[in-house]
């Protein structure tokens, strides 16, 4: 799969996407990034991206013109393979359902907007989907982005060398958050580890572990079990 990321600040994503699972996908050839520098797409002389909002107030707005430009040059057609994204406070909340769905397409281009937001001519009419990563407001998009394709990437095959993993993981098939888990010693600072863990019996322990997801998943996510 291949990810598109349109940013004012294309050097943000040197370190996300330079170590452990997504390092390895890239270099394996199971995905790849490319980051675009939104100035490429000005015309005047000092690369303008952005300008103040029409009805005044604090702040400036990200241009629509460099943005539709980036996009139409990254992709001059659109087919419902491509999936173009506009990261956003305002936008539908991102979860792991989202994630699968961005995983079955075959590229995903990610817009990052900075200061105020973005003219909204690109939610409007460029953007296929307005997405948000939380209830909080993020200084730019890069943040979001670099989440969006973290958790895409995990879910494509061969990104993650065992794919239970992904599987038995939280938000996975049973929409569940994963179970509690718990590695040596067996006893740190007089809290143990649960018995059954350490006993070698295969469906004790599968049962222990259903439950003990259930439990957490009641204590901490009830919103999880209502769906
Ligand atoms: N004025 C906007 C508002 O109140 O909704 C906030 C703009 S924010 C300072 C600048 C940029 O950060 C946004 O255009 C968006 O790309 C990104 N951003 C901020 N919060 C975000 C969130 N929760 N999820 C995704 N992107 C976010």
């Amino acid at each position: 799969m291949k990810f598109h990321i349109v940013t004012i600040f294309p050097e943000f994503f040197r370190g996300p996407f330079e170590h452990g699972v997504i390092q390895r996908a890239c270099e394996a050839g199971r995905i790849e990034i490319h980051v675009h520098d939104l100035r490429t797409w000005t015309q005047d002389r000092h690369r303008t991206v952005d300008d103040r909002p029409f009805g005044g107030g604090e702040g400036m707005l990200l241009k629509a013109g460099p943005i539709f430009e980036a996009v139409e040059a990254i992709w001059p057609d659109r087919n419902p393979g491509r999936r173009v994204v506009l990261l956003s406070a305002q936008g539908r909340q991102y979860d792991q359902r989202l994630a699968r769905e961005y995983s079955g397409l075959d590229e995903l281009l990610l817009i990052c907007g900075r200061y105020e937001g973005v003219d909204e001519r690109v939610a409007e009419h460029l953007a296929d989907d307005e997405i948000s990563i939380g209830d909080y407001v993020l200084s730019g998009g890069e943040l979001a982005a670099a989440v969006v394709v973290d958790s895409v990437a995990r879910l494509i095959d061969g990104v993650l060398g065992n794919q239970t993993s992904v599987v038995d993981e939280s938000f996975g098939e049973l929409g569940l958050l994963d179970w509690p888990q718990y590695t040596r010693p067996a006893e740190f600072r007089g809290w143990k580890a649960p018995d059954v863990l350490l006993g070698g019996n295969h469906e004790e322990i599968l049962k222990w572990r259903r439950n003990a997801a259930r439990e957490k998943t009641a204590r901490l996510r009830p919103d999880l079990l209502s769906d």
